[in-house]
């Protein structure tokens, strides 16, 4: 139906992105591009497939190797009341699924069918993130942010600029900073929110990510629920799962090679009145230290940084986890509790388990799957885009 996609420029694709298209997918990679026709960077256009049949609206990256994101499977005419109508949708479904806590996931970009627009809400400070051209829009920007003042109130809003993105992007280089909510010279951009009951000091201008791995929150109290005596997390950041777990333990040790993450750690700790010992080293030289001199816990975690950051570093990255899983079991009491993370999404759900599964073979050991997790509900999956699905998180318990 040309007549729908007149008044968008049109991108003409192969029969290969064609197929994906119709199989789910958003994406279309630049591999699949027949036709531009010059369209401008960041721009909304319409697909078309080689027949010239229209297959949707999209928007465009002059840059990125997924250069059409669809955004519509109609003719878009009005794309900014369609991105007001996403946001609002995407704060719907939080309000649904998101409990004890105020700090969580708005908008989780091709998830919320918003590509290229990450929001996180920590209390009264929300943080966004840009990846795309076309979200990079002045005009997009001013929607947004308007959109998401009106319905969440902020008291400031921030944007986190990932320079490595935007080099990516062709875009040009911009800092992080407050884009909205500067009082009287004063900008407020830290705030502290709670999180099944425990409270977190953030700094939005701090921090990887946005300031804190929100797909964790759920894992944190499900983990709280079985961890007991002595435990030890592993990759712990700024304590999100050591806090938890200081609940039900005796003794809790975090370990991170970052001083300033334990330094929030710390300041975490004693806002909720807890004792947890913060050590900085490298996790898999402390775990060998450690299991070498005979040290044993009740409960740990593992929570390393994404080892596989693309197809090609799999086999190494495998090796990693591998290692690690091997020495938290080995320290690990009869009955222990092992919290298992892994957030690369290289890593299927089935390969990480049969990371754990061998490596629990290989010390003779014999586990027990509690729960097999996954990220929290705010940051949705969709059936068809795998890429939207990375978190793992098994909790076991050893048997033998
Ligand atoms: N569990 C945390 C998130 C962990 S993110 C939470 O729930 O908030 C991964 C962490 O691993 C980061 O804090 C990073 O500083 C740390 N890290 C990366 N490489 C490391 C290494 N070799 N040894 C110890 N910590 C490491």
């Amino acid at each position: 139906m040309p007549s729908q996609s007149a008044s968008l420029p049109v991108v003409k694709i192969s029969r290969r992105g064609a197929k994906r298209l119709q199989e789910g997918h958003v994406w279309v990679y630049r591999s699949d591009i027949i036709s531009t026709n010059g369209v401008a960077q960041g721009t909304a256009v319409g697909v078309i497939d080689e027949r010239g049949k229209f297959l949707g609206t999209a928007l465009y990256s002059s840059a990125s190797q997924i250069a059409v994101r669809m955004i519509s499977s109609r003719a878009v005419k009005d794309l900014y009341g369609l991105l007001r109508e996403r946001i609002r949708a995407a704060i719907n479904y939080r309000e649904k699924v998101v409990r004890d806590t105020d700090a969580y996931r708005v908008v989780f970009s091709e998830a919320d069918f918003l590509p290229g627009l990450i929001v996180d809400r920590y209390r009264d400070l929300v943080s966004l993130q840009i990846l795309t051209q076309a979200v990079d829009a002045e005009p997009v920007r001013q929607v947004i942010v308007s959109e998401l003042s009106q319905h969440l109130k902020p008291a400031a809003i921030v944007e986190r600029v990932d320079p490595r993105v935007r080099e990516l992007e062709k875009l040009p280089a911009r800092t992080s900073g407050l884009i909205q909510g500067e009082v009287e010279g004063n900008q407020k951009t830290s705030t502290v929110f709670t999180m099944n009951g425990i409270r977190f000091a953030f700094e939005a201008m701090e921090g990887q990510k946005t300031g804190a791995f929100l797909d964790q929150r759920e894992n944190y109290a499900a983990a709280a629920r079985y961890a007991h005596g002595e435990a030890l997390d592993v990759f712990c950041y700024q304590g999100g799962f050591a806090l938890h777990l200081a609940q039900a333990c005796s003794a809790v040790t975090g370990v991170d090679s970052s001083r300033p993450a334990l330094e929030v750690a710390d300041r975490n700790a004693a806002i909720n009145g807890r004792k947890i010992e913060w050590v900085e080293a490298n996790a898999f030289d402390l775990l060998r230290d450690y299991a070498d001199a005979g040290r044993r816990y009740d409960t740990i975690v593992l929570d390393p940084p994404a080892f596989a950051k693309s197809k090609s570093s799999l086999e190494t990255a495998l090796r990693g986890y591998k290692e690690l899983n091997l020495r938290a079991l080995k320290m690990l009491r009869p009955g222990g509790i092992l919290v298992t993370c892994c957030c690369s999404y290289h890593v299927s759900p089935l390969q990480y388990l049969d990371v754990v599964r061998v490596s629990a073979q290989d010390v003779h050991r014999n586990l027990r799957i509690v729960e097999n997790r996954g990220q929290a509900k705010d940051h949705p999956i969709l059936i068809n885009v795998p890429e939207t699905e990375y978190l793992k998180c098994l909790i076991a318990c050893l048997t033998s």
